[in-house]
């Protein structure tokens, strides 16, 4: 096996495992997320495990290289579906369950299907849910730095993750 054929390359390649410094800011200024002060983030490249907006961007860059990326709703969460919001009774919550704005939550349909919602109100007669992401509609703005790149493991390629950065099992 010629596992060590990228070893030299540190360009953000296809099963490349990308170390990324980076922070995440919305049109308004406000920062959502950010790698500062934290480990930075490992990932792999090219199995859409970030944004396809963002991957692009990433692909063919160096190690200790910075760049601005920005990301339209459609390479990113999506666009804001209006009708993906719904009023859903109280009981069908536990008694015990602390609903509070902003929150995450899963619901299963009857087939099983499971969706991702979030809490927009709690009001006596239900709880409004948001069933789009919280960041749909949103232009995105990355600073994005690579601070590392090395082939992905053959465990790696085929979980489909990287396994640095805590992630074990
Ligand atoms: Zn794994």
């Amino acid at each position: 096996m010629a596992e060590n054929q990228n070893a030299e390359s540190k360009k953000v390649e296809k099963d490349s495992v990308v170390s990324l410094d980076y922070t995440l800011t919305l049109d308004d200024g406000q920062v959502v997320d950010s790698s500062q002060g934290r480990e930075p983030l490992d990932y792999l490249h090219g199995h859409g495990q970030l944004i396809a907006g963002l991957e692009k961007e990433l692909q063919g860059m160096e190690v200790g290289e910075e760049k601005e990326v920005t990301v339209a709703p459609g390479e990113g969460y999506g666009e804001r579906d209006p009708n993906a919001v719904e009023v859903v009774p109280l009981d069908i919550f536990p008694a015990d369950m602390e609903l509070t704005p902003g929150m995450g939550i899963q619901l299963q349909d009857g087939s099983g299907q499971v969706f991702q919602a979030y809490v927009v109100e709690v009001r006596p007669d239900g709880v409004v849910l948001d069933f789009n992401h919280p960041l749909a509609g949103q232009t995105l703005h990355f600073n994005v730095k690579v601070v590392g790149v090395r082939p992905a493991t053959e465990e790696e390629l085929a979980h489909g993750h990287a396994h640095s950065g805590g992630h074990e099992h």
